[in-house]
C-alpha cells in the first residue's frame, strides 16, 4: 500500500471545494455520471478502432444507493485506470487553472455551473462525502485493480483493488450533513435534471431512467412536427405548445446544435426557468444562455449544445470571445431566415402568431441593425381599420393623402373623432400602442429614407383641414375672421404654455382639437418615460396648440353669448379646451375634479337660461 499527499497547488482545495460549493452541491452527480460517460466512450472508441476486443460487455453507468453503508456509488464499465493513472489524474491534481479557479470562484456566484471545466469535476464529490473511494481496473492487458482511498483531507491510500472487469467505482461515503443524497428520489431528480440525454444507459438502483434522445443531434430533415412539440413538452412540461421552432446545425467554423422555439408568451413567465438550456457533451449545465443569444432572443427557448463555447471564462469573457460572437450572430441570422420563411411560406399563420413574435422581432429590429436588415420586410403594422402593412407598403398606399407622412396613433379608442377625419379622407393610420413602438419608430426613421411618422395629434394638415370654406376677407385691423376667433379664445382660455389658433376644419361636429408637435411629444414621452416623477417638466407637459374650428356652431355660439354673459362663455371656451384634452388623454388626473364641477355648473347655468 502507498500513502501520499494530494498535490495541489493552493493548499488544500478540498475544505474549500465545501465551502464555496455549498450552493449547488447536486453538480457532483452531475460531473461523476459524465466521467463513467466519458471513461465509457473512450472505451466505445478503442473497441471502434480495434485496439481493444468487443467483450460484449454493455456500456452504462450504474448510480446504487446503500443506505445502511451510507454509501453512493457510480460504476462504470470505461476505461478504468491503473495506479499509475490515478497518481497522474486523480492525486497530482496539478491543474494549472486550481488557483484560477479559485479566484474566479470567491468573485463568480455562477462557478458551480463550471467546475467541471476546471478539470475539478472528481472533487466535487467532497462537497457531500467524507471520504471518496476508487475502486479500478484498466482496459489494459495485465493492468492490475486499484483502490485509492482519501478521507476529507490531504492524504490518500493507494492499494490493490477488487474490481474483476474493466471499469472504475466511485464510492462516496455521505457524511452526516448530507443525507438528502441517501434518498433515491433526490438522486433520481438530479439524473434527470443533469442527465437526462447522456449518450449511455444510467441505471438508479438497477432501474434503467435515461430514455431520450436529444431531438437536436438528428437532422432537421428527419425530425417531425410531433417530434419537435414532444421534445418542448419535455422540455417544459406544462406550458402551451410552441409557435413554431429554428434547428441549428452547424459544423463548421463552429460546432452548434440546438432547437430554438418561439414560445406563446405568457403572462409572468420564470424567464430563468423556461429560458433556453446550454449543454454541453448533451450534459446539461446551466439554464442561462444571456452570453450567447442577443438579449432580444432570450425569451426563446429550446436546448443548445456547442462544445465551442469556452465556459471556463468568466461571463465578461464570455461577450468578448470571438467564437461565442460568431455563434450568437449565427443564431441571431437562423432565427430572422425561418421567421421570414414563414412569412413567405404561410402570411396568416405568421400574423396569428404575431402578438407573441412582435417583441421579438421589434426588440430585435431595435437592438441589431443587422437583424433589422433582415427583417425589416416582417415589420408589420395593424392599420385602424385592421389591415396589415410594413411602412413601404403603407406609403404606396397613402402616397398622394399622406404625402411620404405615415400617420399612427397611440391609443385608437381615444382619438376618435380625430380618427374619423382621417377615414373621412381615406387616409389609413396605424395602430403603434406597443411600449416598444416609440423607439421602432425611432429605427425606421433612421434606416429608410424619406420615412417620416407623424401622430395624427401632431399638426392639423390636409386631413383635418377645409380650406375650401376659409374665409380670407380681412377687417378694419386687417384681421380675418379666423385671426379674431383665435384672439377671442385665447383671451378667454389664457392658460400657460397654450397656443391657440383657429383653422377651417372639415368636420363641423369638432369644437376644437389639440396638436402637440411630433418631435416636442416625442421628448416629452421620453422624458416622462424615464423620470415619470419630474411632473412639468420645466412646462413642457402643457406645450400644445388648440386649434378652434372656424365652422364650429358651438363656438359661433360661445361668441354670440359672449356679448350677452361673459363669464358663462369663458366657462364654456374652458369646457371645449378640456374636452379636448379629455379626448387625447391629455387631461391630467387630478384635474377631473375640477372639470366635471365646471361641467355641472356649466349645465346649470344653461338649463337655468332656458327654463328662466
Ligand atoms: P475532468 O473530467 O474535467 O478531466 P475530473 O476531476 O472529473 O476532471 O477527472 C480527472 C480525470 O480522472 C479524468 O480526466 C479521467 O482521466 C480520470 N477519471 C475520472 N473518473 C474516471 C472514470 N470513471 N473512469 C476513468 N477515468 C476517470
Amino acid at each position: 500500500m502507498t500513502t501520499g499527499h494530494l498535490q495541489i497547488h493552493s493548499d488544500n482545495i478540498l475544505p474549500i471545494i465545501k465551502k464555496w460549493l455549498y450552493s449547488d452541491k447536486d453538480i457532483f452527480v452531475r460531473e461523476l455520471v459524465s466521467n463513467a460517460c466519458d471513461a465509457s466512450h473512450k472505451i466505445k472508441v478503442l473497441r471502434e478502432e480495434g485496439q481493444v476486443a468487443d467483450d460484449g460487455i454493455e456500456l452504462r453507468v450504474d448510480v446504487s444507493i446503500d443506505k445502511e453503508a451510507r454509501t453512493l456509488t457510480f460504476s462504470d464499465c470505461g476505461i478504468g485506470m491503473d495506479a499509475a493513472e490515478v497518481e497522474k489524474y486523480i492525486c497530482q491534481l496539478a491543474f494549472s487553472g486550481a488557483e484560477e479557479f479559485l479566484a474566479k470562484y470567491k468573485s463568480n456566484v455562477e462557478s458551480d455551473r463550471i467546475i467541471g471545466h476546471f478539470g475539478l469535476g472528481f472533487y466535487s464529490a467532497y462537497m457531500v462525502a467524507s471520504r471518496v473511494v476508487i475502486d479500478s481496473l484498466s482496459y489494459r492487458e495485465g493492468a492490475e485493480p486499484v483502490l485509492w482511498s482519501c478521507a476529507d483531507g490531504t492524504e490518500y491510500t493507494l492499494e490493490k483493488g477488487t474490481r474483476t472487469t474493466r471499469g472504475t467505482d466511485i464510492v462516496l461515503h455521505i457524511d452526516a450533513d448530507n443525507d438528502e443524497y441517501l434518498d433515491a428520489a433526490r438522486i433520481r431528480g438530479i439524473l434527470d435534471h443533469y442527465c437526462a440525454f447522456l449518450p449511455y444507459p444510467i441505471y438508479l438502483n438497477g432501474q434503467h431512467i435515461n430514455h431520450k434522445e436529444p431531438l437536436w443531434i438528428k437532422s432537421p430533415s428527419e425530425c417531425t412536427d410531433k417530434e419537435y412539440v414532444d421534445f418542448y413538452r419535455y422540455l417544459y412540461p406544462g406550458v402551451e405548445d410552441p409557435l413554431f421552432w429554428v434547428h441549428l446545425n452547424v459544423d463548421y467554423p463552429f460546432h452548434l446544435k440546438g432547437i430554438l422555439y418561439f414560445p406563446k408568451m405568457e403572462k409572468q413567465i420564470d424567464l430563468q426557468k423556461y429560458s433556453v438550456k446550454l449543454f454541453c457533451n448533451r450534459v446539461f449545465v446551466s439554464d442561462s444562455c444571456k452570453d450567447l443569444l442577443p438579449d432580444y432572443l432570450t425569451m426563446l427557448r429550446g436546448a443548445i449544445e456547442s462544445p465551442d463555447i469556452p465556459l471556463n471564462v468568466s461571463r465578461s469573457h464570455l461577450q468578448m470571445d470571438r467564437t461565442v460572437r460568431q455563434l450568437s450572430s449565427h443564431i441571431s441570422k437562423k432565427v430572422s431566415d425561418s421567421l421570414t420563411a414563414l412569412y413567405k411560406s404561410n402570411r396568416d399563420r405568421f400574423l396569428s402568431a404575431w402578438k407573441d413574435i412582435s417583441v421579438i422581432i421589434k426588440l430585435g429590429a431595435v437592438e441589431d441593425d443587422k437583424f433589422f436588415e433582415r427583417i425589416k420586410a416582417l415589420l408589420l403594422w395593424r392599420s385602424v381599420a385592421g389591415d396589415w402593412m410594413t411602412v413601404e407598403e403603407y406609403v404606396e398606399r397613402n402616397q398622394d393623402k399622406a404625402k411620404d407622412k405615415i400617420f399612427y396613433t397611440t391609443h385608437e379608442k381615444h382619438a376618435e373623432h380625430l380618427l374619423e377625419a382621417y377615414r373621412d379622407k381615406q387616409i389609413e393610420v396605424l395602430c403603434a400602442d406597443s411600449p416598444i413602438d416609440p423607439y421602432l419608430i425611432h429605427t425606421l426613421e433612421k434606416h429608410l429614407s424619406g420615412i417620416r411618422f407623424q401622430r395624427i395629434d401632431a399638426d392639423v394638415g390636409d386631413a383635418l383641414l377645409d380650406t375650401s370654406r376659409e374665409k380670407t376677407i380681412l377687417d378694419a385691423e386687417g384681421k380675418t375672421p379666423a385671426g379674431r376667433l383665435a384672439d377671442f379664445v385665447r383671451r378667454k382660455l389664457d392658460v400657460p404654455h397654450v397656443e391657440v389658433e383657429a383653422k377651417s376644419l372639415a368636420s363641423d361636429n369638432l369644437p376644437g382639437i389639440l396638436t402637440i408637435e411630433e418631435e416636442l411629444r416625442r421628448y416629452r414621452d421620453h422624458m416622462k418615460a424615464i423620470t415619470p416623477e419630474a411632473a412639468s417638466l420645466g412646462g413642457l407637459v402643457d406645450q400644445r396648440t388648440f386649434i378652434v374650428n372656424t365652422n364650429s356652431p358651438l363656438i359661433d355660439a360661445i361668441v354670440k353669448l359672449d356679448a350677452q354673459d361673459p363669464a358663462l362663455a369663458s366657462e364654456l371656451v374652458h369646457e371645449v379646451y378640456e374636452l379636448a384634452l379629455l379626448a387625447q388623454r391629455e387631461l391630467k388626473t387630478d384635474s377631473l375634479g375640477a372639470f366635471v364641477a365646471r361641467s355641472h355648473k356649466i349645465l346649470e347655468a344653461l338649463a337655468k337660461k332656458v327654463t328662466q
